[in-house]
């Protein structure tokens, strides 16, 4: 979901951060206690997650369950333009909580784009990680014959870690190990279900307000089956994120190319700079050669030859990654130790999302997002805090890789049957479905309406 606006501010209000209350059932924005302010672009606001603190009535439908109706409601707009569809900031009137409502559109104009969407709604509707952006709601096509759009509704953000690294604020010491922290803690529990994301970078980690990070855009995520013996492609990752064997056309990778990219997003985070900034694929497999030296042949055994005639060619490079240190000033010794446990250029060297959460580097930013930002551990009567047992979880209900083959198999035909099912078996938020009325071809709104008499239909326009 990239593009999302920006809004708000992590702030240093002390006393904000420590207020963790709620009110009529809506979690207020806290703000964690940071030792500098960060301010975001406020000019194309995006609302708040926080939702309404406004007054609320009970309303009673006398055919459905019982509703939350707003007193009065945030207005509907749209926050962003996605290479697969549309996002905006609308008030789900079942909740009276602002949500993301993302449009996809054409979703059956070829068979790759429908197994892709149903691929993303799949994984998305697994989630269950408060640093993994999950499914709230699928919006119910009014004729499942002819439906070419999915509209889902998941958590909205108030930025990104990329609008937050261009803005040039400075960006603290416990910022980078708090984000770094749940990057990591997300990416566990995604690789946990053999999920590799493919396309990590700045701006599919939204950010809240008070310093909450969530993954985003499964659009290029897939299932990986280890035992697998199909190529993968490796047109994926944007490129300054893309890890080596990507770049040297490997046929089979693994979960590791996420956590180069990982390596690139941390650099990026402390020195405010894309670290490997070249034009093309092959200056960007120069550059990290320049900076790791010449890798060895075993590092680059799953690489096509064309690739490693190319790197034999090159003039011979010693390792120069402790240079790292340089990328700030507030770089210690162990941090260029984290950074270089990621950056491996041999894949099977490279730390896993799973280790790098062992590393001394996180544990700030652990004992900060248990503190302030999780969802996981709870305060008892007395106002202590009572972690969980486990708090970096596994997936609980992974995606079974024979689904993936099952999918590759489906005709366009199963697959809008398959979807229809999906959509309509699905739990629908507090019981009660939103459907989607009216077909506009011009994708200019759509509108959707609870299916309950008398209830105003949400209509997000741009
Ligand atoms: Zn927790």
């Amino acid at each position: 979901m990239p593009n999302h606006s920006n809004h708000g501010a992590v702030g240093d209000d002390q006393q904000n951060g420590m207020n963790r209350r709620q009110t009529s059932g809506i979690p207020q924005a806290t703000v964690y206690p940071l030792h500098a302010s960060i301010s975001v672009d406020s000019s194309s606001a995006a609302g708040s997650s926080s939702g309404s603190s406004s007054a609320m009535e009970t309303n009673r439908s006398t055919t459905g369950p019982q509703i939350i109706a707003p007193a009065k409601q945030e207005p509907d707009r749209q926050i962003g333009i996605g290479a697969f569809g549309y996002v905006w900031a609308v008030t789900d009137p079942r909740t009276n909580r602002q949500v993301a409502l993302k449009k996809m559109s054409n979703v059956f104009q070829n068979l790759s784009s429908s197994k892709r969407v149903f691929r993303e709604i799949r994984m998305l509707d697994s989630f269950r990680n408060d640093n993994v952006l999950g499914l709230l709601d699928v919006l119910r096509p009014s004729n499942g014959d002819f439906f070419e759009e999915i509209y889902i509704l998941t958590e909205l953000m108030e930025s990104d870690l990329h609008r937050i690294i261009v803005s040039k604020q400075p960006l603290h010491d416990d910022h980078h190990k708090l984000f770094t922290y749940q990057i990591l803690r997300g990416l566990k529990y995604l690789h946990s279900a053999n999920i590799i994301h493919r396309d990590l970078k700045p701006a599919n980690l939204l950010v809240n307000q008070n310093c909450l990070l969530r993954i985003c855009d499964f659009g290029l995520a897939r299932v990986w089956d280890p035992r697998d013996k199909e190529n993968m492609t490796h047109e994926v990752v944007t490129q300054h994120y893309r890890a080596p064997e990507l770049l040297m056309g490997a046929r089979r990778y693994s979960s590791a190319v996420d956590i180069w990219s990982v390596g690139c997003i941390f650099a990026e985070l402390v020195s405010g700079k894309i670290l490997f900034d070249v034009g093309g694929p092959v200056e960007q497999l120069d550059a990290i050669i320049e900076l790791l030296g010449t890798p060895t042949q075993q590092a680059m055994s799953g690489a096509c030859l064309g690739a490693v005639a190319h790197v034999q060619k090159l003039k011979k490079c010693r390792d120069k990654s402790e240079s790292l240190i340089r990328l700030s000033p507030k770089m210690m010794p162990f941090t260029v130790d984290f950074l270089q446990k990621m950056l491996k250029f041999d894949p099977l060297c490279r730390v896993t999302a799973a280790q790098a959460l062992e590393h001394a580097y996180v544990q700030l930013g652990r004992a900060r997002f248990h503190t302030h930002n999780c969802t996981c551990c709870t305060d008892d009567a007395e106002g202590r805090r009572v972690h969980a047992p486990n708090l970096e979880p596994l997936h609980q209900n992974p995606i079974n890789p024979v689904w993936e083959k099952e999918l590759a198999r489906m005709t366009m035909f199963e697959l809008r049957d398959s979807v229809h099912k999906f959509i309509i078996d699905r739990p629908a938020v507090c019981g009660i479905p939103l459907t989607i009325e009216g077909f506009d071809s011009g994708h200019r709104y759509a509108e959707y309406t609870t299916g309950i008499p008398n209830r105003k239909p949400i209509k997000p326009v741009w």
